[in-house]
């Protein structure tokens, strides 16, 4: 089976990083990536205002090949502090 990022929602913190590094890592120009961050609301749940954030990977995404051949993560994947993205083989 061919290698995927899996991108773990719920632990998002919405910190844009994953942006910044998927652009930066790819020379893809100013504000430009191949995995994208939205907010999911807020919404009223239950009486609390919630938060919550989406994401969306473009088709454009290599999984950083260059990278993952040799040996390291995808940009992605290393600059997420909250661990939301993997490399699942
Ligand atoms: S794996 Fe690489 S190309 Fe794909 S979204 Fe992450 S940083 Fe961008
Ligand atoms: S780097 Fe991680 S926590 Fe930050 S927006 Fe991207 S997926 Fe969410």
């Amino acid at each position: 089976m061919a290698a995927r990022l899996v991108l773990d929602e719920a632990r998002c913190v919405g910190c844009f990083a994953c942006e910044v590094a998927c652009g930066s890592e790819n020379e893809l120009g100013p504000a430009k990536s191949w995995i994208h961050v939205s907010t999911d609301g807020p919404q009223l749940v239950n009486g609390n205002l919630t938060l919550a954030w989406k994401l969306r990977l473009d088709a454009g995404c290599t999984l950083c090949a260059h990278l993952l051949a040799r040996g390291e993560q995808p940009s992605c994947v290393h600059h997420c502090m909250a661990h939301c993205i993997h490399v699942e083989n």
